[in-house]
């Protein structure tokens, strides 16, 4: 953790909100929304991760290696579809005015259906078949129409 960082490296007040201005950033689309994803560096787990550049409107992160390449596959472009698709059914739960359920009891809810640990509810993570799966049990479960 004592390190010298280098110089492009944001102060922490600014990890999520400032340019970036690293060389070697590379090209990775928001897991969640599709919107282009910025190289940050979290001081508080000294390690670097993509954030989503629509944050704090989209909390989307991906895992990055110490050479800003990003960790294993963000997802293609099909995936990140089914993902977006996911989300518009799920965000329907806990986000309209009409919503049946808090975010903390839809995100509950989404563990529970998946068998997931607590916290481990991350649509950006989720491959193509779990996305078509997690609009058919909005579809089904809650008898949402997306
Ligand atoms: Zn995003």
């Amino acid at each position: 953790m004592s390190q010298k960082l280098p110089a492009w490296v944001h102060p922490p007040n600014k990890t999520w909100s400032g340019p970036s201005d690293r060389p070697d950033e590379h090209d990775v689309d928001c897991t969640e929304c599709g919107a282009k994803m910025r190289l940050r560096y979290s001081k508080k787990y000294d390690r670097y991760f993509y954030g989503c550049s629509k944050w704090p409107g989209c909390d989307g992160i991906h895992g990055a290696h110490p050479d800003g390449k990003p960790l294993g596959n963000p997802g293609n472009k099909e995936t990140r579809s089914a993902r977006t698709r996911a989300h518009a059914a799920f965000d329907q739960l806990w986000k309209p005015d009409s919503a049946l359920m808090t975010r903390g009891q839809a995100y509950a809810w989404l563990e529970a259906y998946f068998d997931l640990e607590q916290g481990d509810g991350h649509i950006g993570q989720f491959d193509k078949e779990q996305c078509e799966e997690l609009v058919a049990a909005v579809l089904t479960e809650f008898d949402i129409v997306v």
